[in-house]
């Protein structure tokens, strides 16, 4: 196959045609609310309120991680606690539970959703009570490439062993379980509006609150819990957290357009899962057909049969890696060694290699936290799902700038990368 001259990448923000963004934007310099409060982030919340419903009050961010860290913080989450949280998946999810000092204890998937596992988490509730005589604190589920959790189940156990829930829908914007916007189920619910999630502020993120009194909370927390004074009063310790009124502009620009990016979502999955139907040895991942679910598809996901013989497999992992997956501005180490000791199989990694030649960005599936060297300690009630996963899945590319001609590209070239 011929190398298409421009590069399709895993997911990239896409502006409005209206430029309904930049009229936001412009307003916030026109009236000088060029700081991290204004208009636009009152019109954000606003639009946000609107989309997810449920009479939710809605808190914006500077990113979906600080959403999650206080999300944690509003829960009671400090040192010494423990908080159950879902292994398969980007960090953000866990990392806020440490800056708290508290634990991560890491509950794996199961294989209908690749979610929280609801019987792994029951089971951790009662040993950890058993364990250290103490509940846990909190239970973070994750919409992993939007699909919705098993939140009927989850919100069942959590109600019965009274323990609050903290959803990360950070890639699960818009996503429904049984009609109901996801985020909306638990105590809070985080969203993300990083470039690559399905709406974005550039960087930012929101957190979704049950009512006027938590949202106030929150919201106290976000602005370094300043009193209400003629100075500067602290009675608890807060945070710098909240968006910009730049960002929120962005935001509000965003939200005219956000059904339609899910609808593409949607249609550039239902084409991948036609044309990938008949290829031997690849799988799309695809919600449960039970009717509850009603995923945004942020990504598609597929996995590869381990026996299937990809071209260049034997060429997997012969070299050291130098940029961090993500292209991430920061890093600076290169790779210690070419393994570690749980990652993709080589025909996953001959498939990642092959499409990138073709100028089409796969990803590797989330690495699992409990195989995480920084996490090494940390307890975690596994059944091998999300390890195996991993082996065996990627991601391809989705959102709104993926034309349909270019998943066609992209199937023919996964075709053309297997060995016959
Ligand atoms: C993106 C993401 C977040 C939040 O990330 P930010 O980049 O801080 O907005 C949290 N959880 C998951 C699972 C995510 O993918």
């Amino acid at each position: 196959m011929d190398k298409r001259a421009d590069r399709i990448y895993l997911c990239l923000a896409h502006m409005s045609d209206t430029g309904a963004e930049q009229k936001y934007v412009q307003e916030a310099f026109d009236t000088n609310w060029v700081v991290p409060l204004g208009p636009n982030v009152n019109g954000f919340e606003k639009d946000l309120e609107d989309f997810v419903g449920q009479s939710k009050r809605v808190v914006a961010l500077s990113s979906g991680t600080a959403a999650v860290h206080l999300g944690l913080l509003a829960c009671g989450v400090g040192p010494g606690d423990e908080v159950l949280v879902q292994s398969f998946t980007f960090c953000a999810s866990s990392h806020p539970i440490t800056y708290l000092g508290a634990t991560p204890v890491f509950i794996d998937s199961e294989k209908d959703t690749w979610n929280m596992d609801p019987e792994l988490l029951e089971e951790a509730i009662k040993d950890r009570i058993a364990k250290t005589g103490k509940k846990p604190k909190a239970i973070v589920p994750v919409a992993l490439y939007g699909m919705p959790y098993k939140i009927d189940r989850i919100m069942e156990i959590a109600n019965r062993y009274e323990i609050p829930v903290v959803e990360d829908a950070a890639e699960g914007f818009g996503s429904k379980f049984n009609g109901q916007v996801i985020g909306t189920f638990g105590n809070y619910g985080v969203l993300s509006f990083n470039g690559n999630k399905i709406i974005t502020t550039s960087g930012g993120g929101a957190l979704i609150t049950a009512d006027d009194e938590s949202w106030r909370e929150i919201m106290m927390y976000a602005t370094q819990y300043r009193e209400s004074y003629p100075y500067y009063q602290h009675e608890k310790i807060g945070f710098n957290y909240r968006m910009s009124n730049i960002c929120a502009g962005i935001g509000r620009g965003q939200m005219t357009v956000v059904e339609d990016h899910i609808a593409h979502h949607k249609k550039v999955q239902k084409l991948y899962e036609e044309l990938l139907s008949d290829v031997k040895g690849i799988t799309v991942h695809s919600q449960p057909a039970t009717g509850e679910y009603d995923s945004n598809y942020w990504l598609c996901t597929i996995t590869l049969d381990p026996d299937m013989k990809v071209k260049g497999q034997e060429n997997a992992y012969r070299q050291v890696v130098t940029g961090a997956v993500g292209g991430a501005a920061g890093v600076i180490h290169a790779a210690k060694s070419t393994h570690t000791d749980c990652e993709p199989n080589a025909n996953v990694e001959a498939m990642r290699m092959g499409l990138d030649a073709l100028n089409i960005e796969g990803r590797p599936l989330w690495k699992p936290m409990h195989k995480q060297p920084v996490y090494k300690d940390a307890p975690a009630y596994v059944n091998g799902v999300s390890e195996a996963l991993f082996k065996v899945g990627m991601c391809l590319p989705a959102g709104p700038y993926v034309k349909e001609e270019e998943v066609r590209y992209i199937c023919e070239a996964i075709k053309s990368l297997i060995e016959e």
